[in-house]
């Protein structure tokens, strides 16, 4: 049976632990953003200062449908200066999406040619069909520049980044529960309901991973995560700087 999604935050030093039931593998912790200056969910603008510092490399890692790609944009809307690093893919590009906006579209011969030369910092076989990879000149000249390079990977990018460039801040994103990520993907409705059962199979294996990941954000409110997210990246510049 799905239990809740362990989605404590690293950051938060003053956060309570909220125990779920017994039966229940996770717990869900109080956010700690409300300590941040105007931080009301909804729209959340980075104050001055907040996130100045040192480049730096932040990976947004969880099952699809978590609302990585939301919080992304949510964060590059409040923070300019950072820059999202566009995947490349095979998979076709959904109604809507744009190449060179959403993804780098490639044929499968042009992502082997890519990763033969060795031009990716990790690649994956997503679900088991699509080619997906993150281009490591793009995070080397954003972060080299100092400033935020930021995307999304799934947990065994996640894996071989680790490897690749240990500094990464590695950052897992889910809601609360896994009844909750269902609820998105059909809502979102972009998959097959073949697809969909494969990505929720695919999520119950993908959540161990959170425990080894720098921080856990819980994106049930899309504000508080917003700040949540915010509140972790100024953390690690000062930590850092
Ligand atoms: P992912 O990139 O992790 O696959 P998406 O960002 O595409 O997930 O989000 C999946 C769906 O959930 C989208 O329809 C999105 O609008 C919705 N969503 C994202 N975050 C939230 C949230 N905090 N509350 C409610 N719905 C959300
Ligand atoms: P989607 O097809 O829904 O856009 O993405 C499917 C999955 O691929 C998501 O879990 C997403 O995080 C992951 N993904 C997106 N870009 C990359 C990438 O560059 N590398 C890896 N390993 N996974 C990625």
């Amino acid at each position: 049976m799905p239990g809740r999604v362990c989605v404590c935050t690293g950051v938060a030093e003053s956060a309570t632990r909220q125990t779920g039931p017994a039966d229940l593998p996770y717990s869900v912790p109080a956010l700690a953003a409300a300590r941040l200056p105007g931080r009301a969910a909804g729209h959340h603008t980075v104050m001055s200062g907040e996130t100045s510092g040192p480049g730096l490399f932040v990976i947004l890692i969880g099952p699809s449908g978590a609302g990585k790609s939301t919080l992304l944009k949510a964060y590059l809307s409040a923070d300019p200066t950072a820059v999202r690093v566009l995947s490349c893919t095979t998979r076709p590009p959904r109604a809507g999406e744009q190449d060179g906006v959403d993804y780098h579209f490639l044929s499968d011969s042009e992502f082997s040619r890519r990763r033969a030369a060795g031009t990716f910092l990790e690649y994956a076989q997503v679900f088991g069909r699509h080619g997906y990879a993150t281009p490591r000149e793009e995070v080397l000249t954003v972060v080299g520049a100092g400033r935020i390079a930021i995307k999304d990977v799934d947990v065994q990018g996640a894996s071989q980044i680790r490897k690749a460039m240990p500094e990464a801040v590695q950052v897992f994103v889910a809601p609360s529960t896994l009844t909750e990520i269902e609820r998105r993907l059909r809502d979102r409705a972009t998959e097959s309901e073949d697809a969909i059962r494969r990505r929720l199979a695919e999520a119950e294996r993908e959540l161990p991973y959170a425990e080894r990941c720098d921080h856990r954000i819980a994106n049930d409110d899309l504000g508080a995560a917003l700040a949540e997210l915010t509140a972790v990246i100024a953390s690690e510049r000062r930590r850092r700087g």
